[in-house]
């Protein structure tokens, strides 16, 4: 690696820089990584166009506070928020299925309802 003072190349185990004497605080501090969450943001979307505009509006709502809330510090919070815009997303999601499916059955019953007529 490389000095952030002086641009000196030092060894990776060292903690100080041997042309300067920088402390090499890359490698003593540990970096925490960016914090990334799935805020379900996209499924929301998804969920309000395809199946069900209540739920999907409510996931929309929790999955836009999720970095928001990241953003503000609260880790909870925003893992809390993610857990709701799941949770509204596959309720959104089962019943646009179930609405789906009753309406391709009626639909079959009503085609199979004519073609019996027509006999
Ligand atoms: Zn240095």
């Amino acid at each position: 690696m490389y000095c952030n003072a002086c641009g000196a190349t030092v060894p990776d185990d060292s903690m100080q820089c041997p042309e300067c004497g920088a402390p090499m605080r890359a490698q003593a501090r540990p970096v925490s990584p960016p914090m990334k969450m799935k805020n379900y943001l996209v499924e929301s979307i998804v969920v309000t166009i395809c199946c069900c505009l209540p739920f999907g509006i409510a996931a929309i709502v929790f999955a836009a506070q999720v970095n928001g809330k990241l953003q503000a510090g609260d880790i909870a919070g925003a893992q809390d928020a993610a857990n709701k815009a799941k949770m509204f997303c596959w309720i959104g999601f089962g019943i646009g299925l179930l609405v789906n499916l009753i309406v391709i059955i009626v639909q079959a019953l009503a085609v199979m309802a004519s073609s019996g007529a027509q006999m």
